[in-house]
């Protein structure tokens, strides 16, 4: 990544690095259509396959896409060339809530709000099932109004990747911030895990060194495993009472979000303009959740995909180049521009005319079982939306049982023509039309390090 271009698919100049983690390079950018300041991270497709971190970059990528929220970094738009990827984020200029801390502690009212702002944003991504599972003062940026951003999903998990169990088992995150429950690889439950590392956060942001720290790293996770931790003299007691309560050691007990919320010192002095954005995130997901009352924790409807699954999923835009082989013999995909009710239907008149039983799993997903046994048992597919836009939507077909050749023989001889009306392209197909759906646009060939040619998906 030395030879960093200066200008990006002619939409941004490339400007100075800000800062750099482990697989990728930020930079300033400036867009040269709005002169809007852009954060622009880089990241090598070299080592994103050297490192196998293909998963967690398309991770990054999609729950970006999912929380869309005041106090998280926003992803604008993502690119790519043959090698690397661009993710184009919003742009904090205030630079790490770290370099703040570094000087010393901070002022107790400006702790409290950072961390009233932190609360609100990972109590959002719970609420859309991501669990952020790196929370630390270098991925807590400032904005240039002073408002925190909750940055870098590269370890966030999303809700579907728990265990039978229920609980989450990879083991991630930094060492200092880490929960008991992860140090001892017993399986975590996202939302308590996140909790214990808020706790570590405010801390830090009240009393300006770590809550649980040694230099050897066993007796570090001794210190956290019985949270042995001490408040300095002088500190609130209803501070210390949430921090208690937030690094017990033990998950089941351990405070929850919404108890956060209640807490005397959480709610004492909150900013009318803090309570008003709360207010207005809450009308504004009510609102995208389609209405209701209360608070709405039910995920979307249908899952959305942001620019780089589709890019990635769609042959028109084809990436396989990037990711290596995306073709399995056990799932296929299709894109579709007809409206979610439309692909429904179609797909319950099918499985009816194929005496195949239809089953809605979950919203946008449906299970589709044979009626015989067949040579590895009964066939069952899952056939899976995603809304990309009102009518652009990505159906993936996977088997989830039975035998891999019965499945094939079942897409290719009878679903793909039974499902010619509503199918736009096939995985793998050449693309049908010359124009792309609304809102995408997909460019040819790379010719680094500037000009226009990079793929370019808005999100
Ligand atoms: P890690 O090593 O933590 O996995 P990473 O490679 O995923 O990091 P980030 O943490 O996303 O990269 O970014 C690295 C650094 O770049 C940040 O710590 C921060 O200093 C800077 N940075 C990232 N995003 C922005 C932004 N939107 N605005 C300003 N600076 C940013
Ligand atoms: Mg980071």
């Amino acid at each position: 990544m030395e030879n960093k271009p200066s200008v990006l698919t002619d939409r941004y100049e490339v400007g100075r690095l800000l800062g750099q983690g482990h697989f990728a390079k930020v930079y300033y950018g400036r867009s040269v259509l709005s002169n809007e300041s852009v954060a622009i991270k880089m990241i090598d497709k070299d080592k994103v396959i050297k490192y196998g971190i293909t998963d967690q970059i398309k991770r990054e990528i999609s729950v970006m896409r999912i929380v869309k929220h005041p106090n998280v970094v926003e992803l604008h738009e993502v690119m790519a060339t043959k090698s690397r990827i661009y993710l184009v984020l919003e742009y904090c200029k205030g630079g790490e809530l770290f370099n703040k801390v570094a000087r010393g502690k901070l002022r107790e009212d400006v702790a409290w709000k950072y961390f009233y702002q932190l609360i609100n944003a990972v109590d959002f991504c719970h609420s859309r099932g991501v669990y952020h599972r790196d929370i630390k003062l270098e991925n807590l940026l400032l904005d240039d109004n002073d408002n925190l951003k909750v940055a870098d999903f590269g370890l966030s998990a999303v809700a579907e990747c728990k265990g039978p169990d229920g609980l989450l088992h990879t083991g991630c995150g930094t060492h200092a911030y880490l929960s008991p429950e992860i140090i001892s690889r017993k399986g975590y439950d996202g939302v308590k895990s996140d909790i214990w590392s808020c706790g570590v956060v405010l801390f830090v942001l009240l009393v300006g060194y770590l809550p649980f720290y040694d230099s050897n790293r066993t007796e570090m996770y001794r210190k956290i495993g019985k949270a042995q931790f001490k408040c300095p003299r002088g500190f609130s007691l209803e501070a210390k009472r949430l921090l208690y309560k937030m690094l017990d050691p033990n998950h089941a007990t351990r405070i929850t979000m919404s108890r956060i919320k209640e807490s005397s010192r959480y709610r004492k002095g909150l900013h009318l303009k803090q309570k008003k954005m709360e207010k207005q995130v809450r009308e504004a997901n009510l609102l995208e959740a389609g209405g209701g009352s209360g608070e709405n924790h039910d995920p979307p409807q249908l899952v959305t995909l942001n620019a780089f699954d589709i890019i990635a999923l769609s042959s028109g835009f084809d990436l396989a180049g990037i990711f290596g082989d995306v073709y399995s013999k056990q799932e296929t995909r299709f894109t579709s521009l007809k409206p979610a009710s439309e692909i429904i239907s179609k797909l319950e008149e099918v499985s009816k005319s194929l005496k195949l039983k239809i089953r809605k799993e979950d919203a946008g997903l449906f299970k589709l079982v044979g009626s015989k046994e067949g040579r590895k048992g009964i066939l069952s597919i899952n056939a899976e939306i995603f809304q990309v836009t009102q009518t652009f939507h990505v159906v993936e077909v996977k088997k989830c049982n039975g035998d891999t050749m019965e499945y094939q023989k079942l897409v290719e001889e009878d679903l793909r023509p039974a499902l010619a009306d509503i199918v736009w392209v096939w995985q793998g197909e050449k693309e049908k039309h010359e124009e792309l759906p609304r809102g995408l646009e997909n460019e040819q060939e790379e010719q680094e390090p500037s000009s226009s040619s990079a793929i370019v998906a808005g999100t």
